[in-house]
């Protein structure tokens, strides 16, 4: 990806930045400057472990992928998340459903540890405390790597869930229409997203957006893909 730079590489697989993530960080740093520097480290902190999250979870998919002989050629971190460069998708449904499933069962795992370590530190985590999750550091983060999980479970491209409807389908159905049906529940889930953005909160929006596009890319990806051989016979 133009405009990222490689900081680590971890178990063979680079990890790059994109310089639009310092952009987010420097815009953080900026509106949290009013609570002075404590809110500002406070701010990057939690950020920079949100994100380590997202690493984790592209991890999750990387690491299983490897078992089905995929190559992961880099996870790139952007301002809206992670992407990791698979070489392919397995055409197995159960592999493909056991990498897309890979990546939330990473942050359910991380949100599992969070809470067991909150509910080994007595007097410290009050549950009951409606400022629980602004004060602490740990309580948001938990909090976090389940939203995480949720949101990639919607069974939408570009969401994991998208992939895991798709492989469903595709045990019972031809792989281009599994496809097809796939990315036609994700546009119907991104048009209900907007409306729901409309009426509540313009956020969803973006994120209809973000999916209602994201649909139409996998099922173009996929017809290109199994198209090609075709031509040539
Ligand atoms: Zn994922």
């Amino acid at each position: 990806m133009r405009w990222s730079w490689k900081v680590a590489t971890i178990a063979g697989i680079p990890i790059r930045i994109h310089a639009t993530f310092f952009l987010l960080l420097a815009w953080l740093a900026w509106a949290a400057r009013g609570g002075g520097l404590r809110e500002v480290l406070g701010t990057m902190g939690f950020i920079l472990a949100a994100f380590a999250c997202i690493v984790l979870h592209e991890f999750g998919h990387a690491l299983m992928g490897r078992r089905f002989g995929v190559v992961t050629k880099d996870i790139t971190l952007l301002p809206i998340g992670g992407v990791a460069r698979l070489d392919r998708m397995p055409r197995r449904p159960p592999e493909e459903v056991a990498v897309a499933l890979a990546g939330p069962a990473v942050n359910v795992a991380i949100a599992a540890v969070l809470l067991l370590f909150m509910h080994l530190s007595p007097g410290v985590y009050d549950f009951g405390d409606p400022l629980l999750y602004q004060r602490s550091f740990v309580a948001p983060l938990f909090l976090w790597n389940l939203l995480m999980a949720a949101f990639n479970l919607i069974p939408a491209f570009p969401m994991d869930g998208g992939r895991v409807l798709r492989a469903l389908l595709a045990m019972r159905l031809d792989y281009v229409r599994a496809t097809r049906i796939a990315a036609n529940v994700g546009r119907g889930i991104a048009l209900l997203f907007g409306i729901l953005g409309v009426l509540w909160n313009p956020m969803l929006i973006l994120i209809a957006l973000f999916v209602f596009l994201g649909a139409g890319q996998e099922s173009a990806f996929v017809q290109m893909r199994t198209e090609i051989p075709q031509s040539g016979s």
